[in-house]
């Protein structure tokens, strides 16, 4: 039986602090066992598998039991002071292990180390090694230093890193679905935002890796990859090359350049296979093109759904969190999306309670959501980050029963939509990628559609995970529809 792990989410509670096991490299044991957790969005997960990769090829084996293991590390979030505080709790059982086994290696690793540098050394007396995003290559060495009896920290960050070379080995996954990084960093300085300070300057990763990883990905059975990135569509590599499937350009030195943006890059992957389903996360409201949109809607395999973060309907909230569009803008966006591809289901982020927010400018976030009327949306109260744009120019005034308050208001409307789309559903036929089996039942089988809803029917011999299925859907609960197979 196939243990259902959905990364369907670009943020899944459900994974949160899962540790990592890869099969062990042959030939390139030595003797040492490395535990790895992670949390925080896909790019952490991500990258843990970056990190188990590179640690693999010098021959450590990797284990789900921190108790056992010689190096012990824990890949962490800072987007929310709860995520920090998850990590800070995290370590305190750790302890136990250390004291047991004292030559053990504890490390941080992620956006809290590169926030926290090393500060994270005298806070945290049983830490060892402090690693940024995109120090990673650095680890073995960084290992060395502290098996010499050394605290070690590698912070810097890069401009050109892109791990690009590193074809992660995924272990814990259903084998189906992927994740795969196509850039890294952030050019925005949305002003609540700590990621441009922990994951760098933005860069985007050769496209020929990119493709090459996802081929790879499709002949060894996977069915889906979720194309990632904080911001997908200012995906932009320049190669001096030609190759036929991009535009051409000529530079001022009369260079034959090649440019493959982010809907040149969707093409790219969409044309390894029908059967690959390509997904990808996160678009921002500035910056998705129509050329994008007429790529999703020419492709079957791209899926019609996209996470569109909103953050806020406010035009004076959006200018305040820096976000560089207004309500009118972000409504023409999503206007877009309905003309050039009906049907497709969008999801969003939200914030309540940002600075001097006041209760007219969160109606407009209300009734935002009744013009968009989102499939799905991740809501959250807004959370000051030390070293941020907002921390530093206004007051996180809003008090936290307020920003509460408007937070559930917005997840009973997000309920009731959320429903009201699944139930359009139902009565239609679905493209299911089957996933495995579902959680409740092994008599069932669970799978997405096209627009990302989850859908559960009665298994049918005929068919196996990885395989496509048409269903009828014929109910739904507040999450999921239900139906069966029809042929
Ligand atoms: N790059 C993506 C974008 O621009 O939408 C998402 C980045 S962030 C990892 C995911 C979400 O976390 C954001 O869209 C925002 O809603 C939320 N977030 C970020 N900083 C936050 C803060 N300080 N307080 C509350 N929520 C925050
Ligand atoms: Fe943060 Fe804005 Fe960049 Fe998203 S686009 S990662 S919210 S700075």
């Amino acid at each position: 039986m196939i243990d259902l792990v959905i990364p369907d989410k670009v943020h899944d509670e459900s994974r949160q602090g899962e540790a990592l096991v890869l099969e062990p490299v042959a030939g390139k044991n030595n003797g040492r066992k490395l535990y790895i957790e992670s949390y925080g969005c896909a790019m952490n997960f991500s990258d843990s598998e970056i990190v188990a990769s590179i640690l693999a090829e010098k021959g450590f084996e990797t284990t789900n039991d921190f108790n056992n293991a010689d190096v012990v590390f824990i890949n962490t979030c800072s987007i929310r002071e709860n995520a920090e505080v998850r990590v800070r709790n995290r370590l305190k059982e750790f302890k136990g292990a250390k004291v047991k086994n004292p030559g053990m290696v504890v490390g941080v690793l992620g956006c809290m180390a590169e926030r926290l540098k090393a500060k994270f050394l005298e806070e945290e007396k049983l830490v060892d090694v402090v690693v940024g995003p995109d120090a990673y290559r650095d680890l073995p060495n960084l290992i060395e230093q502290v098996d010499g009896g050394q605290k070690a920290v590698n912070v810097l960050l890069s401009r050109e890193e892109t791990y690009a070379d590193i074809n992660p080995v995924r272990l814990n996954t259903n084998g189906i679905n992927a994740f795969v990084s196509i850039m890294r960093g952030c050019d925005n300085m949305c002003s609540f935002c700590v990621v441009p300070f922990t994951r760098g300057r933005e860069r985007s990763r050769d496209p020929f890796s990119i493709v090459n990883e996802c081929k790879e990905l499709f002949d060894n059975g996977y069915r889906e990859v979720t194309l990632l990135g904080q911001n997908v569509d200012s995906y932009k590599w320049v190669a001096e090359s030609q190759n036929s499937e991009v535009k051409n350009q000529n530079d001022e030195r009369g260079v034959e350049s090649t440019i493959v943006n982010f809907a040149n890059l969707l093409e790219m992957v969409a044309l390894i296979s029908p059967d690959l389903r390509v997904r990808f996360s996160t678009s921002h409201p500035k910056d998705i093109t129509d050329e994008v949109l007429y790529t999703i809607a020419k492709y079957d395999n791209i899926c019609n759904y996209i996470h569109l973060p909103v953050q806020s309907g406010n035009s004076r909230i959006l200018e305040l969190m820096n976000r560089t569009y207004d309500r009118e803008w972000y409504i023409n966006r999503i206007d877009a999306i309905r003309r050039i591809i009906p049907g497709c289901a969008i999801s969003t982020d939200v914030i309540t309670g940002f600075c001097t927010e006041t209760d007219e400018e969160h109606q407009d976030t209300v009734s935002m959501m009744d013009y968009v009327q989102y499939d799905f949306a991740y809501m959250f109260m807004y959370s000051e980050r030390p070293g941020t744009l907002a921390a530093k120019r206004y007051a996180d005034d809003i008090p936290e029963d307020v920003k509460l308050k408007r937070l559930q208001e917005i997840v009973a409307k997000q309920q009731q939509y959320s429903y009201t789309r699944l139930q359009e559903q139902i009565g239609k036929v679905q493209k299911v990628l089957i996933e495995g089996f579902s959680k409740k039942s092994v008599t069932d089988y669970c799978g997405r559609n096209d627009q990302n809803a989850m859908v559960v029917f009665p298994v049918n011999e005929r068919y196996k995970p990885g395989q496509y299925a048409y269903v009828l859907a014929e109910r739904s609960t507040t999450a999921t529809l239900m139906g069966r197979i029809v042929e």
